[in-house]
């Protein structure tokens, strides 16, 4: 079976990577119980820390496993059925931190914010005072495109001394993180979105407050017990054989961005979404959330027009692919992405494709 690869990907992830990144991938993989790759591990761990704007003591897990893992794992180090927890749901990745304090027994409650739209201080005021001890939050919703405000989250967590748990597994690199200011506790990334990097990797960034959970917490799981990754990454290494060529395109691609300059990399994504929704507005496909990221536009197609076909024909007639939606908005919302290795001119080839598919194809 041969898949087509040479598409233009506008997808959450895998996106596409640059060519100096691919290269390494064709390398040989080496043997990782070595200074070298602990070196390697230390440097990773001390890049991310300065890009999540992270307080000295905060520690980098490197868990081999796609973004899921590192949330359920989170949830499982960090939390047990002694909290209550209060869990911010406004689309698939919201309703996942469900799914996980269901199944592992931790009480909570759930914000349900309707798609496509942010959150505010009068969301959370049914909330204050009412003992939760805990919160979580996907950064970006990517099933619906909303940024959450992290500073309304931040402000209700502080006054309500909550233990904050963030996803920003699609917002991460592609929009400001500010984990000590913000007072996050434990933030989730993952491999595939804005680091550009393939899929498989979990990178979890553990506070002072959340190692002490996780030293105190009983986990019920050989694999995912943090414990033995805090322990082991002192010396920059980890329990078990990690995904050792992708940490190594990590490490490089935490390099380039490092002497490229983190703030230009954040623009470069900026600057696409910015131009790609430009782009659109001449056409009547509408933007369907009023807090962007810049990783990711949600378009809802216009009526009469099927989504789920839009994707296919791009896919299948202009090479291009797009992120379809799930559930309900199967039909209505298409996703497109801005992060990996796009430029401007390949915004106007799926601009282009999308006037096309609207005037001559429907
Ligand atoms: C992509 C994504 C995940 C993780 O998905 P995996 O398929 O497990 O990598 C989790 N949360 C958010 C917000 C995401 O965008």
């Amino acid at each position: 079976m041969k898949i087509a690869l040479k598409k233009l990907n506008f997808t959450m992830g895998p996106v596409m990577i640059e060519p100096s990144i691919r290269d390494i991938g064709a390398e040989q993989v080496p043997y990782f119980r070595t200074k070298d790759f602990s070196k390697l591990m230390l440097e990773n761990e001390a890049l991310l820390k300065k890009f999540l704007s992270a307080d000295t003591e905060t520690r980098i897990i490197s868990l081999t496993g796609s973004g899921t893992s590192g949330m359920e794992a989170t949830v499982i180090n960090t939390l047990n059925e002694k909290d209550k927890v209060l869990i911010v749901n406004g689309g698939g990745f919201g309703k996942r931190f469900v799914q996980l304090c269901q199944l592992h027994h931790i009480p909570y409650e759930e914000i349900c914010l309707p798609g496509g739209r942010g959150i505010t201080s009068s969301d959370l005021e049914p909330y204050d005072g009412k003992g939760f001890t805990a919160f979580l939050v996907n950064h970006h919703e990517t099933s619906t495109g909303v940024l959450y405000n992290m500073e309304v989250i931040a402000s209700f967590c502080r006054k309500n001394s909550c233990f904050l748990i963030v996803d920003a597994i699609s917002s991460f690199l592609a929009d400001e993180f500010q984990m000590e200011r913000w007072g996050v506790n434990a933030v989730i990334t993952g491999s595939q979105k804005a680091y550009a990097i393939p899929p498989g990797l979990s990178l979890i960034a553990l506070d002072a407050r959340a190692q002490e959970r996780v030293m105190k917490n009983t986990v019920h799981s050989l694999y995912f017990d943090f414990k033995l990754y805090l322990k082991d990454g002192e010396r920059g290494q980890t329990p078990f054989t990690p995904a050792v060529g992708i940490l190594i395109q990590l490490n490089c691609r935490l390099n380039q961005i490092n002497t490229r300059g983190f703030d230009k990399e954040l623009q470069k994504t900026a600057d696409l979404a910015a131009d790609f929704r430009k782009g659109i507005k001449q056409l009547s496909y509408r933007i369907a959330s009023d807090s962007l990221s810049n990783s990711l536009t949600p378009l809802f197609v216009p009526e009469k027009v099927d989504a789920y076909q839009i994707f296919e024909m791009l896919e299948e007639q202009y090479q291009i692919w797009v992120c379809p939606s799930g559930g309900e908005l199967r039909n209505r919302l298409l996703r497109i992405g801005h992060i990996g290795d796009l430029t401007l001119e390949d915004n106007d080839i799926l601009i282009r494709a999308l006037k096309d598919i609207l005037e001559n194809k429907m």
